[in-house]
């Protein structure tokens, strides 16, 4: 095939046989968001450039290499989102829904774009469900999002295959204690450390703590701690989590080195990690940003949210064999008719059917065919039941019913019985 009739590299179709875990992955989380009272926002997939710049950082790995960028025609620099929160910043500002202290706990699903390698796990466009709740900022609500996500492990069944890792990055004034510390103890180092991280500390001297050079990372060892320059607020803080984890008994491990890639994050930053994905190994990660909506033009609001990765998310279940064995059929019941009146009362008894099981997966075979072709198609379908119409049945009013899973013989039933005999025989999801 022609190179341009060729999908992008690193942007995946997502083919029909792996489409029901997506859906299964995603009605999962939705469902679970639902209930904790999170309501789903939607915002564009095109942005200006200039918020992604004044929200990510101009230093970042993001803004610096890995972002979608062109001229729109009228010349406009605009950016495919490489995330969801600066985009939902954007949009609670531009609505004024988080004004006067409104609490907003929000969450979007969707595409995003950053021009990376791309290898197993890492793509570039991927899929996020992310969330954001603005106005709370108290480490309740940085609980609550840890909380929903160990939940959600436990129904997906992969609580034991990820590990919480926790730091605090403090308010933005000890952070910038820390910072000023940070960037002495590694100026005096300057020769020892790789070029990256020297760059970075000029720019963004956290970030060099997330190194995976082997030689910064020997420097790192004796460098300050944050840890040891939280004010009383930010510790205050990151106790009042710590207690709510171990009340729910979720487990969680002290990262110091966790800084995360963006910028605008204070206090909490988390990752739930897996060693069952390879180098990919982060499937959700999130923090506290207090600062964000100021720096983006709003009142003082506080914020806090995570984004999980569902590419990473499905590699999971597949790995772990944790696909529910009912996705694997997709028709409960086929129906085969034979001759043009058949299939035209075939037509009006399925529906009639459908009126009365509104759950049933019911396919009408389409495309005619002999007998053998039909029941082929049916027992290909995976469909538990074939109903068959043919002269003899129509003579009668009644429709064959054959299981063809080796669940007894075919029977006869009456038209206007067999909605009812189909709800005792086939499970409705
Ligand atoms: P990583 O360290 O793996 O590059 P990140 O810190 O850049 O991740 P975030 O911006 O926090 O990632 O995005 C949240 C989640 O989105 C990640 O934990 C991951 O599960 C997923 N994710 C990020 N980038 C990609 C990508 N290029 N392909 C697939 N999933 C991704
Ligand atoms: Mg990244």
């Amino acid at each position: 095939m022609s190179k341009s009739l060729q999908a992008i590299r690193g942007m995946n179709d997502i083919l029909p046989e792996q489409t029901p875990v997506w859906r299964y992955f995603e009605g999962t989380v939705s469902r679970l968001l639902d209930n904790y009272g999170y309501k789903q926002i939607r915002m564009p997939i095109v942005e200006f450039t200039e918020l992604f710049k004044r929200s990510i950082g101009e230093v970042t790995d993001i803004v610096e290499k890995e972002m979608y960028t062109f001229d729109d025609r009228n010349g406009d620099s605009l950016t495919l989102r490489p995330e969801g929160t600066a985009a939902c910043v954007r949009a609670v500002l531009e609505h004024g829904i988080t004004g006067g202290g409104q609490v907003q706990k929000l969450w979007y699903i969707g595409p995003m774009f950053r021009h990376e390698r791309p290898q197993k796990g890492r793509y570039r466009q991927f899929h996020q469900i992310g969330l954001e709740v603005f106005n709370l900022d108290g480490p309740d609500i940085d609980a609550e999002l840890i909380i929903m996500t160990w939940r959600l492990w436990g129904e997906l069944g992969i609580r034991d295959a990820v590990k919480l890792e926790l730091n605090s990055l403090g308010t933005s004034e000890s952070r910038g204690r820390y910072r000023e510390a940070l960037v002495e103890y590694l100026s005096a180092h300057h020769d020892k450390l790789d070029e990256d991280s020297q760059r970075r500390l000029k720019t963004n001297p956290l970030r060099v703590l997330d190194t995976k050079n082997a030689d910064t990372q020997a420097v790192l060892v004796d460098a300050p701690k944050m840890a040891d320059y939280l004010d009383d607020e930010s510790r205050a803080h990151f106790e009042g989590l710590k207690a709510r984890l171990d009340a729910v008994g979720i487990p969680y491990v002290f990262n110091p080195k966790l800084v995360r890639g963006l910028d605008y994050y204070s206090k909490t930053v988390f990752e739930w990690v897996t060693d069952k994905l390879g180098a990919q190994g982060t499937v959700c990660a999130g923090g506290r940003y207090d600062g964000l909506v100021e720096q983006m033009g709003g009142k003082p609001t506080p914020g806090v949210g995570f984004a999980m990765g569902i590419e990473r998310l499905v590699l999971m279940l597949e790995t772990l064999e944790q696909i529910p064995q009912e996705l694997a059929r997709q028709v409960d019941v086929y129906l085969c008719a034979f001759g043009e009146e058949a299939e035209l009362a075939g037509l009006a008894l399925a529906e009639r059917v459908r009126d009365q099981l509104p759950n049933l997966r019911l396919q009408v075979n389409a495309g005619a065919g002999s007998f053998k072709s039909q029941f082929k198609k049916a027992d290909k379908s995976g469909a538990l039941y074939a109903l068959i119409l043919g002269d003899d049945e129509m003579a009668q009013q009644v429709v064959g019913f054959k299981p063809l899973r080796g669940q007894g013989e075919q029977q006869s039933i009456a038209w206007d019985a067999l909605a009812a005999h189909l709800a005792t025989c086939v499970v409705q999801g």
